[in-house]
């Protein structure tokens, strides 16, 4: 116990003690050693001037004792009051009696006997107390011994002094030792004191974690070096630390968030989702969910690159992060999804937010040299209206924007219980159309379009049908399916090599050319080898190039606004002509329009609808009329429905026409009917 007490005891007093156990060792090596000398010379001197006083009394004695004078002995031996020491003394005759003696004044007669004993001769130091001395000397004459003087002296003033010397030792000791205490805590504190400070600091690193502290260290010695390396060990911990540190938030952030645009992750978004449905809970807020996907974004990919697709993302997500508010929550879901949360909203500002947010990602943006417009479908989910989990509420937010891409992209929608069953029949939709090629289910129907000024067919519209389960599906509902899972290459290439095939046939001799308008979508434009595709269709049926005509749409030309004028250059150069489809519900660029290769410009059915009724339509038609005349593009009605409008487009010199009002979309054969009609020319 003691021992493991010493063990534990600070360095400071173990040194103290060690330093205090010395000087007292030495100390009192060196007092004993002293004392003991001191007491040994000090008994010689005593017997030296005893045996001296014998030598000289014995001497003096020798005549008076010859003589047998007692009182001569007597008073010689009475001169030795002098010497306070000696306590008795006497003259032996030389058969061992006393002849005369002397006694210290306080020294009682009875004492003698104690005092002088009959010693032997031989010995001269033999005595009765400690502190007494006892000396015989012979009294010689003429060589033979006539008698003995034998004296006694008290050296215990010797002794006192001794002890009074021990005492003054003792003093010294206690003050030597008080000075060296003193002087070692001094020193030891002054030693310890870097030692102490190292503890410390250590103990204070180990409680607080806290590695930018030091230990203060003046000194350059061992201790100071001691101190100096520590601290130089804490830097490094302390670098270590914060590298440690900082890896370990890269992890935590690379495990959150997303690589490439520097959003929250799915992970990240479902657990703050999580906690502000909590919060929402508790606190009677509204939280909405906006799931934003990019239109028509696999174009971008397929067309320009991974690379440039990367790019465009990342400027979307910044664009997204600076339509919101600091706080709301941006996540990339994945691909071209991103998932805005927004945080206690007033849920009559979230059309608002919405409009802010589209028109946000709808700025152009500059890739590779050209300006790309990238619209955006928003689907909209809101707690606790729609759901209480982040899953229910992304899941319905995601249905939605389903909804939004359906009726024709670039638009937002409020979620609406009804279209989770129309997700559903979406999804049984793709499912079947995977099939429908292989099926025999899908089929072309032509419809007529027709010279305004002179009433002749001139040619027709290829629209696809697809007959599933007995009734017929709407391009309209199943065309945007197959662009974006695809299906839509395979299916447009079907459609050119059919079309093309069939209007092969109703070419008459002598008549003029019937063409054939084949509508092609983005992702045969850009994704797929159309030219070669056209170029293998024309081949295979022998219809003329001339014969032949392409309708896109002014919206997915923004898409890669060169790319598409390269492929539209070279597509007229092969002789096929290009129509703008729907025109005026795009873009509109004229800046453009002068630079595509164009020969037609078809307006689109909701202007012709109300062009009688709607003077914006009429003004719109009217414009779009007058600047193809004056371009020298062929312009198209779609849509024309009754005699009325009909009349209003041909007042206006429009070119061309199509519509319900001559002829519905028909079959093949009914089509080729049709033509047959007369003389091969149909009359309207
Ligand atoms: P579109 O290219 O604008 O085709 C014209 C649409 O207007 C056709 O609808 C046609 O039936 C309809 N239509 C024509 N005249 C009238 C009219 O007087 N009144 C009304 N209310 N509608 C009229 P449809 O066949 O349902 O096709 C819809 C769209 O589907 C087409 O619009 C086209 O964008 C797309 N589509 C059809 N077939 C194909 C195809 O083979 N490939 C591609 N990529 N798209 C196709
Ligand atoms: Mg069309
Ligand atoms: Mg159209």
């Amino acid at each position: 116990m003691l021992k493991k007490t010493i063990k534990n005891l600070p360095l400071r007093y173990k040194l103290n003690s060690i330093i205090v156990a010395v000087t007292a060792i030495t100390i009192s090596l060196v007092s004993i050693a002293y004392y003991i000398h001191q007491n040994q010379v000090i008994k010689e001197e005593a017997t030296v001037e005893l045996a001296t006083l014998s030598r000289i009394y014995s001497d003096s004695c020798t005549a008076a004792l010859s003589f047998d004078d007692k009182n001569g002995v007597t008073t010689l031996l009475s001169s030795l009051a002098a010497k306070p020491n000696v306590r008795a003394a006497s003259v032996l005759d030389k058969n061992g009696n006393i002849f005369a003696n002397y006694l210290a004044p306080d020294v009682p007669q009875s004492m003698l006997s104690a005092f002088l004993p009959h010693q032997p001769r031989a010995d001269n130091k033999v005595t009765a107390k400690p502190e007494l001395f006892h000396l015989r000397t012979p009294i010689v004459l003429d060589h033979e011994t006539i008698g003995d003087f034998v004296i006694v002296a008290d050296f215990s003033d010797i002794r006192a002094a001794q002890s009074r010397f021990l005492l003054f030792l003792g003093a010294v000791f206690s003050f030597a030792l008080f000075v060296s205490f003193f002087f070692s805590s001094r020193l030891q504190k002054h030693i310890t004191a870097p030692i102490h400070n190292l503890i410390t600091t250590m103990k204070k690193v180990s409680e607080s974690n806290d590695l930018s502290l030091r230990v203060n260290s003046e000194t350059n010695e061992e201790l100071g070096q001691l101190c100096s390396g520590f601290n130089t060990m804490l830097e490094k911990i302390e670098q270590q630390d914060n590298l440690l540190e900082e890896q370990k938030e890269n992890l935590r952030f690379l495990a959150t968030h997303d690589a490439l645009t520097g959003l929250p992750n799915r992970i990240l978004l479902y657990d703050r989702l999580r906690k502000g449905i909590a919060r929402a809970r508790r606190e009677k807020l509204e939280i909405a969910i906006l799931f934003v996907d990019l239109d028509r974004f696999k174009n971008i990919n397929d067309t320009m690159g991974h690379d440039i697709g990367d790019i465009l993302l990342k400027t979307v997500a910044s664009r997204l992060r600076s339509a919101v508010r600091e706080y709301d929550t941006v996540a990339r879901f994945g691909g071209d999804e991103f998932v805005i949360m927004l945080d206690s909203l007033n849920m009559s500002d979230i059309e608002h937010i919405a409009t802010k947010i589209s028109q946000a990602v709808k700025e152009p943006v500059e890739l590779q040299g050209k300006q790309v417009i990238i619209t955006p479908s928003i689907g909209i989910s809101s707690f606790p209206q729609h759901g209480s989990t982040p899953v229910e509420l992304i899941k319905y937010a995601d249905v939605a924007m389903y909804h939004a891409k359906n009726n024709g992209r670039n638009a937002s929608q409020r979620y609406l219980p009804a279209m989770t069953s129309l997700l559903h029949s979406r999804f049984n939709m793709e499912n079947k159309l995977y099939n429908a090629m292989a099926n025999n289910e899908l089929s072309i129907h032509y419809q007529p379009q027709f010279d305004l000024q002179s009433g002749t067919i001139c040619g027709c519209e290829a629209l696809l049908r697809w007959q599933v389960d007995g009734h017929y599906v709407s391009p309209v509902e199943f065309i945007p399916i197959a662009e974006d899972n695809g299906l839509i290459v395979p299916i447009g290439r079907w459609v050119l090599q059919q079309a093309c095939r069939q209007a092969t046939h109703w070419q008459r001799p002598g008549q003029p050319p019937i063409t054939v308008a084949v509508n092609v979508s983005a992702r045969q434009l850009f994704a797929s080898d159309l030219l070669l595709d056209v170029e293998e269709s024309l081949r295979t049926s022998g219809l003329p190039a001339s014969c032949l005509e392409l309708e896109i749409t002014e919206s997915m030309l923004m898409a890669d606004v060169e790319k598409a004028i390269s492929i539209m250059d070279r597509l007229s150069a092969m002789g096929v002509e290009i129509a703008m489809d729907d025109f005026g519900t795009g873009y509109s660029s004229l800046s453009y329009l002068k630079r595509f290769p164009l020969s037609k410009l078809k307006i689109d059915r909701s202007f012709v609808r109300d062009v009688l009724h709607n003077a914006d339509d009429a003004a719109i038609t009217k414009a779009v009329i007058s600047m193809s005349l004056a371009l020298k593009i062929d312009v198209l009605a779609e849509g024309i429905e009754t005699q009325e409008q009909l009349d209003f487009l041909h007042q206006l010199k429009c070119h061309y026409g199509q519509g319900y009002l001559v002829s519905r979309p028909l079959p093949a054969e009914q089509f080729g009917a049709l033509l047959g009609v007369g003389s091969g020319a149909a009359a309207v």
